[in-house]
């Protein structure tokens, strides 16, 4: 099932900056994807548009089957607090509370009791490998942990997809490896994941990677065109008849 479609979407800001002028793009649930592209080409107005923080200016955008497109503040707030995690590049903790504190933070929109928070957000810590850090607070914890923390906060709630907007932005390369490794592990259990970064190293390894440009999809291997999609199916499932039929020179596979 896709869990992400869009069709034909844009989004023009106040200002007139077209920051997005008609994507196309489908994501199937359970799917790891990463979004590159220059600076400016609407990375993060995509990722904001799919996760409900914001509105498109036309088009349409499918959740679970559903347009939610216009859907209200509240109904999408609340879909937001139920299926969506969001990991940023700044962490966004809060300085004054300690990493169980922060990581409770979302669960107090919902009606569980304070022990229930409490022991849910023990959990999340303990998943994202930050089961010894739990009462201590954001200034006494290293860049890569407070990422952890952010992470744990945004698992929380157990949502079916995760988005994390340039997440190893702010960490060196061996601290921002560990932190993509976390993300592989969500998605090894179930969840869709979707991470804008800058890092060539970060994006090759990912099963997909969708290419922006100017508020445009550049290049999406999702999009591959008939021929291309015959081709991969025959190297996913081998021609079971004897190949006997006369192939012309210059002819042959790829
Ligand atoms: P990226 O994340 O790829 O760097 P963004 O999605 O942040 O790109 O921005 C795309 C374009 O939209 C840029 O030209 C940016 O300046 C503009 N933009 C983003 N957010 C706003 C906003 N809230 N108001 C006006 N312009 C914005
Ligand atoms: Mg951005």
């Amino acid at each position: 099932m896709s869990v992400v479609e869009l069709r034909d979407l844009t989004k023009t800001f106040d200002g007139g900056v077209e920051a997005l002028r008609g994507v196309d793009i489908r994501i199937d649930d359970g799917e790891m994807v990463a979004i590159v592209g220059p600076s400016g080409s609407g990375k993060s107005t995509l990722l904001q548009l799919i996760g409900c923080l914001d509105r498109p200016t036309s088009g349409e955008i499918h959740l679970g089957g559903r347009n939610i497109s216009r859907d209200g503040d509240r109904r999408l707030s609340a879909l937001r607090g139920r299926e969506i995690g969001f990991v940023f590049q700044q962490f966004h903790l809060v300085d004054a509370l300690s990493a169980v504190e922060n990581v409770a933070l979302p669960l107090l929109y919902q009606s569980s009791r304070r022990a229930e928070r409490h022991r849910r957000a023990v959990a999340a810590l303990e998943r994202v490998g930050l089961g010894h850090r739990l009462h201590h607070r954001p200034a006494e914890l290293s860049g890569g942990e407070r990422q952890r923390v952010a992470i744990a906060r945004a698992i929380v709630t157990e949502p079916s997809m995760i988005l994390a907007d340039e997440p190893t932005g702010n960490l060196d390369t061996a601290t921002g490896a560990e932190i993509i490794d976390v993300f592989r592990m969500l998605h090894a259990d179930g969840a869709t994941v979707v991470i804008i970064t800058h890092d060539r190293e970060i994006a090759a390894s990912m099963p997909r990677v969708i290419h922006l440009r100017d508020g445009r999809v550049e290049a999406d291997p999702a999009d591959a065109g008939p021929i291309e999609r015959s081709i991969e199916r025959s190297i996913e499932q081998p021609i079971e008849q004897p190949i006997e039929q006369e192939v012309p020179d210059g002819a042959a596979c790829p």
